[in-house]
């Protein structure tokens, strides 16, 4: 990977995971100077594997970005692996900062900086992550098919995981411990069958993998899975410094063509919301890339 860059470039990509990386294919092949910046080891994929994307079969998420980045290389994009510290509107464009003390003026930018999973913070969490700890229903509750299953959070996301878990496993439970939880949602979960308890969690405990869920009223629930759906946080500053105003959830609202409200400013993958899947990340990478060429060509 360089490290050199132009000082302005045509195409500025804020994060190298599926969505920046295949922008950054979409966007070189379009001839215009293409520079990513972002750590590959910070996207979701890093270190898990996907099992769902067309045509793979199970793929690890590290073998798919250092390809993708060698295709986007050979088409002439550039890699640099730090962080976006600061970010601004200029004339002609958008002055973006680097952790290294760089500054790059670019024509457009897309950011494509993913979500940053919200954490439950309790013991067990992070040592029996991946056996049975996982923050995605949607990607994991297969491997639940006949096996026990706890969501865990107190928001409509939470609900719709439960309800759809119950597709998959021989129980389903739901865990909730903050009022407000949306009435609807609580009730389509209890038809189909998921069993409410309302006590917050404060150990995810299990001999190598996850066993029960134990929580402040002292109920043990013993489950295959603790599902942590309590949303996530996005790089809501990055945005806002370029003029474009997140949602109240964080993403970032984008029309067809994956362009904002700000002219130059576009965004792709799970930073533009749910869901959060390699195939929508790369799909709008696609669409982000050509766009964001065409823009800083003047072509659109
Ligand atoms: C455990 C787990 C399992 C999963 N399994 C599946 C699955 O089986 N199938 C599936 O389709 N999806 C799965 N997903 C979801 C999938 O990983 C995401 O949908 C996908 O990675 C989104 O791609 P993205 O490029 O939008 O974001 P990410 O892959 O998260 O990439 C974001 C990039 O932005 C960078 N970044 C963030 N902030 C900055 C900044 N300030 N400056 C520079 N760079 C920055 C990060 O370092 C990273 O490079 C899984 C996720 C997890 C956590």
């Amino acid at each position: 990977m360089s490290t050199a860059f132009d000082s302005v470039v045509d195409v500025l990509i804020i994060g190298s995971g599926p969505a920046g990386v295949q922008a950054a294919i979409h966007a070189s092949r379009k001839k215009a100077t293409t520079l990513v910046v972002g750590k590959p080891t910070g996207s979701a994929i890093y270190g898990t594997d996907v099992d769902n994307y067309f045509g793979t079969g199970s793929v690890d998420g590290e073998s798919m970005l250092s390809e993708g980045i060698s295709q986007a290389e050979s088409t002439g994009a550039r890699f640099i692996l730090e962080n976006v510290v600061s970010s601004g509107v200029v004339d002609g464009g958008f002055q973006i900062g680097l952790d290294g003390g760089d500054v790059v003026t670019a024509r457009s930018v897309i950011i494509a900086t993913g979500v940053a999973r919200t954490k439950l913070g309790v013991p067990g969490e992070k040592e029996l992550f991946g056996k049975g700890v996982s923050y995605c229903a949607v990607c994991d509750c297969n491997f639940y098919r006949g096996r026990r299953a706890v969501i865990v959070g107190n928001e409509s996301e939470a609900g719709m995981s439960a309800e759809m878990m119950t597709g998959y496993a021989s129980e389903t439970s739901w865990v909730i411990w903050e009022d407000g939880v949306n009435p609807v949602l609580l009730d389509k979960a209890k038809a189909s069958g998921v069993s409410i308890f309302r006590s917050r969690p404060v150990s995810i405990e299990g001999e190598g993998k996850v066993e029960r869920l134990v929580l402040e009223d002292g109920t043990v629930i013993q489950t295959d899975g603790v599902f942590i759906e309590l949303g996530a946080r996005s790089a809501a500053d990055i945005a806002m410094d370029l003029g474009v105003m997140p949602e109240m959830d964080d993403s970032i609202k984008v029309g067809a063509d994956c362009s904002t409200t700000v002219k130059g400013v576009f965004a792709c993958g799970d930073v533009t919301g749910k869901p959060w899947q390699v195939a929508k990340a790369v799909g709008q990478g696609c669409i982000a890339g050509m766009a964001a060429a065409d823009y800083s060509k003047g072509t659109i």
